[in-house]
């Protein structure tokens, strides 16, 4: 059994009060905070392994080389991929995404072909593939979900069509919670004929993944979100989509041999690793795996479906609060609106309470016009959350209505 309550002092930041409270940090779909481990994986990076990666032959840069690489295993044994040499780092889940949509879309796009989205994406799942459709003609084309938030099967399937050469869809919404049906969304694709790309960001974070078991052809996610440093990211390829799949960005390290005219490139992961990648937040990345992998994504795919289930009653109990988003299941994030009070005002008022949540359009612009709305607040949870926090969120909505209602 673990002891959920204890993670928190795992966690030096969130003994930090704010504002001279206690901090309620809700706000991990954002960026999580960092366990200890994380920081002395850091700081030992630094401090005593510290070269450039795979090209001196002296100590401290094989050091540096082995501990790199030794986090492509990490990674493909948190997502069961096949093969570590499947795993790509890159800065972030936007650079993956980036580097799937004009790679492989650029190479394989046509006229008229067609990538299917869901109106929940992330603008890091809709920019790209705008910008490789405009490039090659093809057409974005974003199904709805139904009305709850709720991922509705009929109304995407019937958008499949002969063009439909990309379906690209996330774990789990960043707005609305809901988690996509994986599984039978790649049965669709496979009957289409279409890569199936996944953006993790907010999957990773919450469950077990198994990418084999899910049969996508990509799996993307953000190493900040997974209790890892920012700036490093990854994205998971099948070997064969992968092998066949032009460089993203030239640079060194991404190839084989360079001629004035002309180059030959490295096989992946190298060929998409271009330039000095960030090391030691890579290592930080591989110790965030080790801590996540002690706890265990299903036990804390548990706790966080309890406390999620806490703080929805919870936050019933505020008066005017509508929640966005209520799919059965639903994971990581509470959205809401309360009557007239806009979002902004909500998260700075709730802020001096030492409550941290975030408020606006998330990052998901064409959710929030399709929904009618500007923006919402979004309380969110990682596995240092605790039924405490939501106390303190909703002691601090009633505040805010009483301070709007006087
Ligand atoms: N996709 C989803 C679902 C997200 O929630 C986010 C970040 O909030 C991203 C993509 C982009 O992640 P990053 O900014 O780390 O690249």
């Amino acid at each position: 059994m673990v002891d959920f309550a204890a993670l928190r002092d795992d966690f030096p930041i969130l003994h930090k009060p704010v504002h001279g409270k206690r901090l309620a940090y809700l706000d991990s779909a954002a960026s999580s905070q960092k366990p200890q481990m994380v920081l002395d994986a850091l700081q030992e990076a630094y401090g005593t392994h510290y070269a450039n990666v795979h090209r001196g032959l002296h100590y401290l840069s094989e050091a540096a080389t082995d501990a790199y690489e030794a986090v492509r295993q990490k990674v493909a044994s948190l997502i069961n991929a096949p093969s570590p040499s499947e795993v790509i780092f890159t800065s972030g889940a936007t650079m993956s995404l980036n580097l799937i949509a004009h790679s492989w879309g650029g190479a394989n796009l046509q006229e008229g072909d067609e990538i299917l989205i869901t109106i929940a994406e992330h603008h890091a799942n809709i920019v790209p593939w705008q910008m490789v459709a405009q490039q090659k003609g093809a057409k974005l084309i974003a199904a709805p979900m139904a009305e709850d938030g709720s991922f509705d099967k009929a109304a995407f399937a019937a958008c499949i069509t002969e063009r439909t050469k990309v379906i690209s869809l996330p774990h789990v919404s960043n707005v609305l919670g809901t988690v996509y049906p994986l599984t039978e969304i790649a049965a669709l694709a496979r009957q289409a004929g279409a890569l199936f790309v996944v953006d993790g960001c907010q999957g990773v974070v919450h469950m077990p993944v198994d990418v084999q078991e899910i049969d996508c052809d990509f799996y993307v996610f953000s190493g900040h979100k997974l209790y890892g440093p920012s700036g490093i990211g990854v994205c998971w390829g099948k070997a064969d989509i992968l092998a066949d799949m032009p460089p993203f960005l030239g640079g060194g390290d991404m190839i084989d041999d360079v001629e004035i005219e002309r180059s030959t490139y490295a096989p992946p992961p190298a060929r998409f690793e271009a330039g000095t990648p960030p090391i030691a937040e890579c290592i930080g990345l591989g110790a965030a795996i080790d801590y996540v992998q002690q706890i265990g994504m299903a036990a804390i795919r548990d706790h966080e479906m309890s406390l999620l289930r806490y703080g929805t009653q919870r936050l019933s109990e505020v008066d005017g609060i509508t929640f966005i988003g209520t799919a059965a299941g639903k994971s990581g994030v509470i959205s809401f609106t309360l009557d007239e009070v806009h979002p902004h005002d909500i998260s700075t008022l709730i802020d001096h309470d030492g409550v941290a949540i975030r408020a606006g359009h998330h990052c998901a612009q064409p959710l929030m016009k399709s929904l009618g709305l500007s923006s919402t607040a979004r309380a969110s949870v990682g596995i240092y959350s605790c039924e405490e926090d939501f106390d303190a969120l909703t002691e601090a909505l009633h505040k805010v209505n009483r301070i709007f209602k006087s």
